[in-house]
């Protein structure tokens, strides 16, 4: 990260200004769809409007580059290949696109997994719900993405490695709604696929995460509560922490809510893992979530009703402030006092250098799980609750 804000601002102006007279001379024109188009063809910029084969097919998939589920026959499990930003080879990033149509109409859900590449709960989550689908006894469609940021997934870490000024790392979900014309692949990929597939085939959607490398959190929910539509899916998890906050611009769920469609995140434990139980929960407020919207049929599982839940409106972050190895005294799910001691931090020579207490009253999220830290690095996350909740960047998803 830049120290000097004002610079990068500055040379970031100067490039879309750039863009901005070659757009106004040569026109910036979207490359229009390579191969045999079913259906009618559509605005660039705009949300699809029908289903575009590109005519591929890989390993027995076919290819899309727009997506209308009302295209596709109901009663079945779709598998295709839907076409992102190209490569610097030229090839594309193709992403997994699963859709259980169901045999009569209804409500369609999206669920998406994948935007951090290092967080396989996520992934395992929304698989094994599309898995427990019966689209023969299905009202409506749930469609699933599972590996949005491909070249992030291939490297199982939490960024996009992007060819930009050498390697640079880009963070997937800090690039929502996307564009694109934007000025780097992956912004471009975001705005493909919001554009073509999330958005117009979405009356909800749930942006499935978990912790990141180095940096464990517990099971809870990300999500506007004030949003009654939201409200009422996030409270059939039986999940016993909520985060009830709009966080910031730039991630998935809020590029959903700006365009009208309720949406959150959940957060389903540390990174590069499977945790199966916290798995099941969230697989089982999912289901929850598709006979909330009449999609699936049967009585409700267990719900937040089925266990103590937790409601903060804000994040409490404890920095590391020195370097050296890092054990902490309480567990994920803790209720903590303000002035508690939460860790202790030991140099080289075994001496304690840091002693980090709560400031807050509430209950541990996350905890930095690489023992070694530097300072700055965030080593525990309190949620807690404030008359005037944060906004910004308090919990970096
Ligand atoms: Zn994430």
């Amino acid at each position: 990260m830049s120290n000097k804000p004002d610079e990068r601002l500055d040379r970031r102006d100067f490039m879309i200004a750039s863009v901005a007279t070659l757009g106004a001379s040569a026109g910036l024109v979207a490359k229009a769809p390579s191969a045999s188009a079913e259906g009618s063809t559509q605005n660039a910029a705009g949300p699809a409007s029908a289903t575009i084969y590109t005519g591929d097919v890989i390993q027995g998939r076919k290819v899309v580059s727009a997506l209308d589920i009302h295209d596709l026959e109901p009663g079945k499990k779709h598998h295709l290949y839907f076409q992102g930003v190209e490569m610097p080879t030229g090839q594309h990033w193709y992403v997994s696109v699963t859709v259980a149509k169901g045999a009569r109409p209804g409500m369609r859900v999206v669920l998406i997994s994948g935007v951090h590449g290092d967080e396989m709960s996520s992934v395992h989550t929304v698989q094994t719900v599309m898995n427990g689908l019966d689209p023969g006894e299905m009202s409506g469609t749930v469609m699933a993405v599972t590996d949005v940021s491909r070249p992030a997934m291939e490297g199982m870490q939490r960024r996009w490695p992007n060819a930009g000024r050498g390697a640079d790392l880009i963070d997937m979900n800090r690039e929502w709604p996307g564009n694109e014309n934007g000025l780097t692949a992956p912004s471009r990929h975001a705005g493909l696929l919001f554009n073509r597939l999330l958005r117009p085939n979405a009356d909800a959607a749930i942006d499935f995460h978990t912790g990141t490398t180095g940096f464990e959190v517990t099971a809870f929910n990300i999500a506007g509560m004030d949003v009654p539509e939201v409200k009422a899916m996030v409270e059939l998890y039986p999940v016993s922490q909520i985060f009830d906050n709009h966080v910031y611009p730039g991630v998935l769920h809020n590029a959903f809510m700006d365009v009208g469609i309720p949406a959150f995140t959940p957060e389903i434990g540390a990174a590069r893992v499977l945790d199966l139980d916290m798995i099941a929960l969230f697989v089982e407020g999912t289901m929850n979530v598709l006979k909330h919207h009449g999609i699936v049929a049967g009585p409700m599982g267990r719900t937040g009703k089925e266990v103590s839940v937790f409601v903060g409106n804000s994040a409490f972050p404890i920095l590391a402030t020195e370097g050296g190895i890092v054990e902490h005294l309480v567990k994920l799910n803790d209720k903590v006092k303000p002035g508690q001691k939460l860790a202790i931090q030991r140099d080289s020579f075994g001496d304690v250098v840091a002693e980090y207490t709560s400031g807050v009253a509430g209950e541990v999220t996350g905890q930095r799980s690489d023992a070694m830290a530097e300072p700055g690095n965030p080593l525990v996350f309190i949620l807690f609750h404030k008359d005037a909740p944060d906004r910004g960047e308090t919990y970096p998803e």
